[in-house]
């Protein structure tokens, strides 16, 4: 069930409230200056952040985006992080593997990661000779954390035949153990792709299996799946989505393809993070609902003033480990830094790489809504 539902504009919880001694512990004031270079942040997020709360947060921004300068970083920011990381530090801004192809391509020394442990990882494996830092190693992941590389080696054991998909959300050790990656924007090209290429009726897609459920509906392939889940998405249900509808007639539900099957059954359009947001910019819904993590609802409203947002908050609390304070901790220490064994890397970014060889889509795809939620098969 989706914790709460928020019809108000801003988010009650995510950005995270401050005294000003979380500036003034690391010695930076809320002076002329900083007023100065700062103002014109200001108004990115004033839906989030008072007035009185400014003088607090403003002395880190400005601290950051100087030892960006100076250092020649540059900080990723997901979807998912709050406003005043997405808007006022972030210089990349998108899903995970939108932001490992910008580590591969920037020609920065050093790369912040604000999003959890995989994407630093997947940087780390398209960009292995830049640094990589996360601000928080306990930034983890429900999902990632459901299966390792030993499990997958023992699922191709028991299904030498089936090729092995890996939904990019996952550690480079199982990454580099399956066949092919894929991401909710491509995984239906994917499972289709390795099907034909393998001559093969099913298909195994680990580790999230509502994904699986959902890839399955829309390509009629056999898939095998393990009992993986997002500890956010999984937390919507359809009966949510008849409340929301109640609630706020004539709402337009968006839904994430890691929710379950029935969520996708009553929405009204689903797909990535990229695809929701594009849906939002280009339909401009006249009342929306995203269902998916929450501070993404915050950051497509800020981008899209005229549309009115019904905000179901499920927070994830990986992603809320990441803050101003410990972005500017680790760019002042250089902790902590991302590394991979080589062998593993290699590995790990083959699988990266049979995925970005398929033809590239002119926009993610979307998944079918009102399709019947099919069982599938575990493969333990
Ligand atoms: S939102 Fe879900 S998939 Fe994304 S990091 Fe959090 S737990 Fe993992």
């Amino acid at each position: 069930m989706a914790r709460l539902i928020d019809a108000g504009p801003g988010c009650p919880t995510p950005t995270p409230l401050r005294g000003k001694s979380a500036a003034e512990a690391r010695g930076l004031t809320y002076d002329d200056a900083v007023k100065a270079e700062t103002d014109a942040l200001y108004p990115l997020v004033a839906d989030f952040v008072t007035p009185m709360e400014w003088p607090a947060i403003a002395p880190l921004v400005a601290a950051i985006n100087k030892l960006k300068r100076a250092k020649n970083a540059v900080i990723l920011a997901h979807n998912y992080m709050t406003p005043d990381i997405f808007s006022l530090v972030g210089d990349f801004r998108g899903d995970s593997l939108q932001l490992a192809r910008e580590a591969a391509a920037t020609d920065a020394d050093i790369i912040v990661q604000a999003g959890v442990h995989f994407m630093a990882e997947t940087s780390k494996i398209l960009a292995p000779d830049k640094t990589v830092l996360i601000p928080d190693t306990r930034a983890g992941c429900s999902l990632a954390a459901s299966i390792t590389g030993a499990d997958v080696r023992l699922i191709k054991q028991k299904f030498p035949n089936y090729p092995v998909v890996t939904y990019v959300n996952c550690t480079a050790d199982v990454k580099a153990e399956c066949h092919i990656t894929c991401t909710s924007s491509n995984a239906a090209q994917v499972v289709e792709h390795v099907a034909k290429e393998w001559n093969s009726d099913t298909v195994i897609l680990v580790p999230d299996q509502y994904l699986a459920k959902n890839v399955a509906a829309q390509t009629g392939i056999r898939i095998l799946t393990w009992p993986g889940a997002c500890e956010v998405h999984e937390q919507f249900s359809g009966e949510d989505v008849k409340q929301l509808r109640e609630a706020h007639p004539g709402v337009i539900v968006l839904a994430h393809p890691e929710c379950p099957p029935d969520v996708l059954q009553e929405a009204d359009f689903a797909g990535s993070t990229s695809a929701l947001s594009n849906f939002v910019a280009e339909k401009q819904p006249n009342k929306v609902v995203l269902l998916t993590e929450c501070s993404m609802s915050d950051n497509v409203a800020a981008e899209n003033p005229a549309v009115n947002f019904i905000r179901p908050c499920n927070l994830c609390p990986h992603m809320k480990r990441i803050t101003l304070e410990n972005i500017y901790d680790c760019l002042v220490s250089g902790k902590h830094e991302v590394t991979i064994p080589e062998d593993v890397r290699v590995r790990a970014k083959a699988t990266l790489d049979a995925m970005l060889a398929l033809p590239k889509m002119a926009r993610p795809l979307s998944f079918k809504t009102g399709q019947v939620p099919l069982e599938l098969e575990m493969v333990i």
